[in-house]
């Protein structure tokens, strides 16, 4: 854990390091971007063990959610970095020529990335490369939480990367809080919403711009057109990946009624297919990620106001396991349905008609994710025309988050601002206009004293 007394020096380093251009060059940003490449691959299986430790993830979703992806990132700005910090032309109004004017692309200066624990790599390093992208240093904040992820993490990043360009301060509220009391030219909060609130209260004390990536209870809609065993298979994967750990993941199933039935029996023996008749046997499986987390989830499930465990319920303190759980006959006033579940659980509604989903969405704030299942196009428009949400994957789970040109974020209580691809790089920049005019003709139409003649010459070129 940092020393609260080392943070300002932490912070003063890489305020000095922007001071000294460390990442003024794009180049000297490729070669930061590129060693972070370097370490992601090279520390793979340190990154993988560490992610295993914390949250039981399997190899494979370590690799495809974090790490994987987050090298994906990188290849994208690496691809894309020329072209997005390239000044952009614009076109000058007649009356305004001779001259010529551009949108600069500037870096903030040194800005803040707090992390959560559910994807403790990839929701740190993700902000961390349109930071460095856009010219930015930065100090980073790993949630204590995925206390072996925020290790390994403090261990490796100086090894690769300039220390006057990045640090990393580790620590809990203390030292977070210590954090925020600097001022900082933006800050990249991911997590609670009520953290949130934390955050852009002590960013209002400096006027710190904040982009926050919050969560949200995100609903997926069964619609009658839907292929209800691909729909229960794709919710079942995006529902249990990480054991439910995951922002987007669907926290409930809206279904028209005919099909509800169907659709509970093809996700459990979907379930069946990925883990077994026993979960907590399957290396696939994740795990809670610690005793208070799993207090909370069976403490939902205590709470009932459902008819029946459809699926799973049976769970283990002691290896923070809690099986995959569908819930069914859920009262909209159940506890379940209070809070974003962020776990194993899956409540299952039936609705008559589409209205009355998209009624059931809407009395509620606003998610981070919405599901369709429609092989209707006009169903699809009138969920998309009739409801709002972060962001939408029509006939699949979390897939629109991984398309690097689509900009991820929440709207409303799931947060502000979004990144990804050159959205992120937008972020971190400030778009700076510059108009730049020659010295000569320097006409005196617009200067005083006013006349008649120049009223009338001005009203014509304007
Ligand atoms: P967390 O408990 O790790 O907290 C997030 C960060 O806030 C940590 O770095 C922690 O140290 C810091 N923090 C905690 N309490 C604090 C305080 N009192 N003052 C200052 N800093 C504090 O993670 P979490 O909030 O439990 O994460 C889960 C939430 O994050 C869920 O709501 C989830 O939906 C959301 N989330 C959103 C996204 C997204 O991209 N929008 C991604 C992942 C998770």
């Amino acid at each position: 854990m940092t020393d609260i007394d080392a943070i300002a020096g932490a912070i003063d380093e890489v305020r000095s390091g922007f001071a000294h251009g460390v990442v003024r060059a794009v180049s000297d940003r490729e070669t930061q971007l590129r060693q972070l490449r370097r370490m992601l691959v090279e520390q793979e299986s340190v990154f993988a063990s560490a992610l295993r430790s914390d949250l039981g993830k399997s190899a494979l979703e370590a690799y495809s959610t974090e790490i994987g992806y987050t090298i994906g990132e990188i290849d994208h700005t690496l691809r894309h970095i020329r072209a997005w910090t390239q000044p952009q032309r614009v076109k000058l109004p007649l009356h305004l020529r001779p001259g010529s004017a551009r949108i600069l692309q500037e870096p903030l200066g040194t800005v803040l990335v707090i992390a959560p624990w559910n994807y403790p790599l990839q929701l740190l390093i993700a902000p961390l490369v349109p930071a460095l992208t856009a010219g930015n240093t930065a100090v980073l904040k790993p949630s204590e939480v995925s206390s072996a992820t925020a290790a390994a993490i403090a261990e490796q990043i100086p090894r690769y990367l300039d220390e006057r360009a990045v640090r990393v301060v580790t620590g809990g509220v203390p030292e977070t809080t210590e954090l925020l009391s600097h001022a900082w030219d933006h800050i990249f909060y991911t997590g609670n919403g009520t953290v949130g609130r934390i955050v852009m209260r002590a960013a209002a004390d400096h006027l710190t711009p904040v982009t926050l990536e919050l969560g949200g209870k995100s609903p997926v809609i069964v619609t009658d057109s839907a292929d209800v065993e691909v729909s229960a298979r794709r919710v079942a994967w995006g529902k249990f990946v990480n054991a439910g750990q995951t922002c987007v993941a669907p926290d409930y199933v809206l279904v028209q009624d005919h099909l509800h039935d169907r659709f509970v029996d093809a996700v459990r023996s979907s379930l069946r297919r990925f883990y077994g008749a026993d979960p907590a046997a399957s290396a696939d499986y994740g795990r809670i990620i610690n005793e208070r987390h799993h207090a909370r989830l069976t403490a939902l499930l205590d709470a009932g106001g459902f008819d029946e465990v459809a699926v799973g319920g049976d769970h283990d303190v002691t290896s923070r396991y809690l099986a995959p759980t569908v819930l069914t006959g859920v009262d909209p006033a159940a506890a379940v349905m209070d809070e974003e579940i962020f776990g194993p659980i899956l409540p299952v509604i039936a609705y008559r008609d589409l209205d009355e989903a998209i009624g059931f969405v809407n009395a509620r704030p606003k998610p981070l994710a919405l599901y369709v299942f429609a092989d209707r196009a006009t169903a699809v428009d009138r969920v998309l025309t009739h409801t709002s949400a972060g962001g939408v994957t029509v006939n699949h789970t979390l897939l629109h988050l991984a398309v690097n040109d689509l900009p991820f974020g929440g709207v409303g209580a799931s947060g502000m601002g979004a990144y990804h691809g050159e959205a992120g790089f937008r972020v971190f920049s400030h778009a700076k206009p510059v108009l730049h005019r020659p010295t000569k003709p320097d006409p005196g139409l617009a200067y005083p004293p006013y006349s008649a003649l120049k009223q009338k010459v001005l009203r014509k070129l304007l």
